[in-house]
C-alpha cells in the first residue's frame, strides 16, 4: 500500500494565519530550523492508480494540486483517480476539505453515523455534495467493524480498514445538547489499516491509549500518532486561555504521562508523529524537545513523506 502524507499539521497548519507564537514568527521571519506543514492529510493507495484520501482537510486543493498521482487522468473533461474518502471526525480540519470535492464528483465517503449527522444535518454547506443522485455516497462506518476499501465502480482494492473508537468527543462547536444526541464512541475514530498482510496505524487525534490498541500497533510496520502537543497545557500557556490537549481529545508527547513514554516499549513498528499543532516545540529540529522525539526513535512527517507498507 502507497501512502503519501499530503499534510502533517494540526488545524491552523503551520505557520497559523493568526498565531505569533514563537514557531510561527521565527518561521515567517526565516530563522527557523524546521519546516512549514500543510494540515494533514492522508492519500493511499494499493495500486498506484485508485486513491483514497483519509480525512478531507482545508488544504486539499493545493494537497491534490502538489501530487500529480492524484490528478484527473483520461480525456474526459471530468475525471479524478479519487475513488473515496474515510473521515476520522467532523472537526473542521478533518473534514472541510470534503466541500472542495463538489464539483459533481462521484465519491464514497466514509464515516460514522455520528459524524455524518454532523456535517450532513447540520452544515447547509454540505448540500453541495448532494447535488446530483448518488454524487456522495456515504458508507456507515461503526467501531470494532472492519471494511474494505471499493472503488467508484465497486471493486474491492484489497486495502482493509479497522476502525477503533478514541477517547475523543465530537468537535467544539457542536453544542453540548447535540453532542448529547449522538452516539458518543461515533465521534472520533483511529483506523488500522491492513493491505496483504502489512499494516498500518492512523491515529491524528487520542486523549488515551488503551492496552488493546498497543498490542495492535505492535503488529503494524507503521504508526501515524497523535504529534498535536507537546504538554498539555501548551496551548493555555500560549493564549492565556483555552483548553487542555487532553481536554481536546489529543494525548500530548511529553512529560510522565505523554506518549513518548506510553510508547516506550514499542519496537515493531516505525513510529511518526503527524498532526503536529504549531506551537509544538518539537517542530523546531534544534530543541531539546526534538532531540528527545529523535532519541526515542520517533520520525516526524512532513508534507510529501511517502511510506510503501
Ligand atoms: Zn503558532
Amino acid at each position: 500500500m502507497l501512502v503519501r502524507v499530503l499534510g502533517a499539521a494540526a488545524g491552523g497548519g503551520f505557520p497559523q494565519w493568526n498565531c505569533s507564537c514563537r514557531n510561527c514568527r521565527k518561521l515567517r521571519e526565516g530563522t527557523f530550523a524546521g519546516h512549514p506543514r500543510s494540515q494533514t492529510q492522508l492519500a493511499v493507495s494499493a495500486d498506484g492508480l485508485a486513491w483514497f484520501l483519509i480525512n478531507a482537510s482545508p488544504d486539499l486543493r493545493f494537497q491534490i494540486e502538489a501530487f500529480p498521482p492524484l490528478h484527473p487522468r483520461s480525456n474526459s473533461p471530468r475525471d479524478s483517480p479519487i475513488h473515496g474518502v474515510v473521515l476520522t471526525s467532523a472537526e473542521v480540519d478533518a473534514s472541510l476539505g470534503l466541500l472542495l470535492l463538489r464539483e459533481s464528483q462521484p465519491l464514497i465517503v466514509y464515516a460514522t453515523e455520528g459524524v455524518k449527522r454532523v456535517l450532513v444535518e447540520d452544515n447547509s454547506f454540505f448540500g453541495v455534495l448532494r447535488r446530483q443522485a448518488d454524487q456522495a455516497r456515504w458508507r456507515p462506518v461503526t467501531p470494532g467493524e472492519p471494511f474494505g476499501l471499493e472503488t467508484i465502480e465497486g471493486l474491492p482494492t484489497g486495502i482493509h480498514c479497522m476502525p477503533v473508537a478514541t477517547d475523543a468527543t465530537y468537535p467544539g462547536y457542536v453544542t453540548p445538547e447535540r453532542s448529547s444526541s449522538l452516539p458518543e464512541a461515533q465521534a472520533s475514530i483511529g483506523l488500522f489499516f491492513e493491505h496483504q498482510g502489512n499494516k498500518l496505524a492512523f491515529l491524528p487525534g487520542s486523549p488515551t491509549v488503551d492496552d488493546e490498541w498497543i498490542k495492535q500497533i505492535e503488529t503494524c510496520d507503521a504508526i501515524l500518532f497523535d504529534g498535536t502537543f507537546w504538554s498539555d497545557d501548551e496551548l493555555i500557556r500560549i493564549q492565556g486561555t483555552g483548553r487542555t490537549a487532553r481536554q481536546m481529545g489529543h494525548m500530548p508527547v511529553g512529560g510522565p504521562d505523554g506518549s513518548l513514554e506510553r510508547f516506550s516499549g514499542l519496537e515493531g513498528p516505525r513510529k511518526i508523529f503527524i498532526h503536529i499543532n504549531n506551537t509544538n516545540p518539537m517542530l523546531d529540529e534544534s530543541s531539546d524537545e526534538h532531540r528527545q522525539v529523535t532519541a526515542a526513535g520517533w520520525e516526524l512527517a512532513r508534507d510529501g513523506m511517502e511510506l510503501e507498507i
